[in-house]
């Protein structure tokens, strides 16, 4: 059996590289016990791990310095976006230095006629909206959180537009990514296809910062549309929403986003987001194209909804409007948040073939009512994906226990209807128990020897993914 690679002894290495690291970034070097804290796992019930100290380089040439430093002593490495990934992630089991790449933050270049272009790694994806609406375009992956490029293309994240533009996996083109041993590759170039050999790009893309630091990236973009459409509409059970949804899709309605919000949820929406719908299942859906077009889509899915069950759409036609309407659907981990005050919120996510998401959703919620907890569902269900957010008293040691229960059998159930523990939050160290269940024990074992391969050190955010 190919065993993961040994970790490096936390004591020993971080004394080691202290002073270089200090040399090398002058006051943007520290390990004041807040900011480190502020670096470990903040958004889940995952116990926070803080890294030794923080740096925030401003460089690719930094970063390849401070890495070398690093692997000469055999101090982990754990690159920093924005950390709101959900699994722990950036949680620093074994110390270390945090690479805070928030800094790194500048779009290099537009090229508006290739529809293409290259940013580094800190800069967000409201940023990069900001700075692209003026030219008409826009960036497609829409995680809830203002993430960075770098986290997100580490976590393999999307959004609530993957359902037309796809994931990071389908929208970065290129990277500049440093190495455990401090060298900077290429994984591609700016053209938009390449047969030329393994694709490096795609082996970055999720790897949770286990096998290097992207300090740059190649995005394709897309024009905004002439015409954009919003609306909700509510249904009297889950199965109809999501057959719904199934049924558009599969008719080949070009939907840009289809939301699943249950009757949990939309209740808190309406208390946080000030918003006031009935408290039943809903779907927010969103079409884009020429103004006859959108016409065209929106009448389509008004039929198949009420052939469905469903109730009439309010349309959000302003764009005020419909940014109000999506500000709701992306607020849900914050309204959740603030329901049951001293709880946590557990986020998880779980992803299936479309054809079997009603009935994993179904299920979901009796094993929610079984269990006993407050969960409210959300979903990106055009692509068969949702998440669960149990609110849970850590304090409440038999609530939690009930809550890890049902959480591990969500991921069972995923995996026995051929879906995914995760489709877009990644594993970090929340769901590595999954991953041989997910992919095999040899599946699992090539993914070690690539790390080894890379990472022989084991530097790279240890105690990650494998
Ligand atoms: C309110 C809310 C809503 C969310 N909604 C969604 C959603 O709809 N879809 C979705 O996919 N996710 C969602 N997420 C989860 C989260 O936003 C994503 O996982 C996001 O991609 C993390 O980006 P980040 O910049 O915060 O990365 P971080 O959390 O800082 O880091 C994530 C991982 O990437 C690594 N990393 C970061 N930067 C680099 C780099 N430059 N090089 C190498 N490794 C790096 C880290 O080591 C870590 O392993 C949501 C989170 C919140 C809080």
């Amino acid at each position: 059996m190919n065993m993961p690679p040994t970790p490096p002894a936390r004591a020993r290495s971080f004394s080691a590289a202290r002073a270089a690291l200090e040399d090398l970034f002058g006051d943007r070097f520290s390990v004041n016990r807040t900011i480190c804290e502020q670096h470990a796992n903040t958004t889940t019930w995952i116990a926070p791990d803080a890294p030794d100290a923080v740096a925030f380089p401003v460089t690719s040439g930094e970063v390849q310095a401070a890495v070398r430093i690093c692997a000469a002593s055999g101090v982990p490495v754990i690159g920093f976006g924005a950390g709101s990934s959900f699994e722990g992630h950036v949680n620093a089991p074994l110390g270390g230095l945090c690479l805070d790449m928030s800094r790194m933050n500048r779009v290099l270049a537009v090229h508006p006629e290739d529809l293409d272009c290259v940013v580094e790694p800190g800069v967000t994806r409201r940023q990069l909206e900001a700075e692209l609406r003026d030219r008409g375009l826009f960036f497609p992956v829409d995680p809830g959180a203002d993430a960075t490029l770098g986290g997100m293309a580490s976590t393999r994240a999307s959004g609530t537009m993957a359902v037309q533009h796809g994931t990071m996996m389908h929208n970065v083109i290129a990277m500049k990514v440093v190495l455990p041993d401090g060298e900077l590759i290429s994984t591609g170039r700016r053209a938009r296809k390449s047969a030329a050999g393994y694709d490096l790009t795609r082996l970055f893309i999720g790897a949770e910062g286990t096998l290097g630091i992207i300090t740059e990236l190649t995005l394709k973009l897309q024009g905004i549309p002439e015409a954009t459409s919003s609306g909700v509409c509510s249904f009297p059970d889950v199965r109809t929403a999501c057959s719904a949804a199934i049924a558009a899709i599969q008719a080949g309605i070009p939907v840009a986003r289809v939301e699943f919000v249950d009757e949990v949820q939309i209740g808190i929406c309406n208390a946080y987001s000030k918003m006031d719908l009935p408290e039943v299942p809903h779907l927010f859906v969103e079409f884009c194209g020429s103004a006859n077009s959108v016409r065209e889509q929106s009448a389509l899915f008004g039929d198949i909804v009420r052939d469905h069950g469903g109730g009439e759409f309010a349309w959000a036609l302003q764009s005020e409007d419909r940014r109000r309407l999506w500000r709701g659907r992306h607020d849900v981990f914050w309204a959740a948040k603030s329901f049951r005050p001293g709880a946590s919120v557990i986020v998880t996510d779980v992803c299936v073939p479309v054809s079997r998401l009603a009935e994993c959703l179904a299920e979901t919620r009796a094993d929610i009512d079984r269990f006993g907890l407050i969960a409210p569902i959300v979903g990106h269900v055009g692509d068969g994906n949702f998440h669960t957010m149990p609110l849970i008293r850590m304090d409440d040691a038999e609530e939690v226990a009930r809550a890890s229960a049902f959480l591990e059998r969500l991921s069972h159930r995923a995996l026995s209807m051929e879906g995914t523990c995760t489709g877009e939050h990644g594993i970090g160290t929340g769901k590595k128990g999954c991953m041989a269940a997910e992919h095999g024990d040899r599946g699992v074992e090539l993914m070690r020897t690539i790390k080894r391969a890379i990472d022989p050190g084991n530097i790279m955010n240890p105690g990650k993914v494998v």
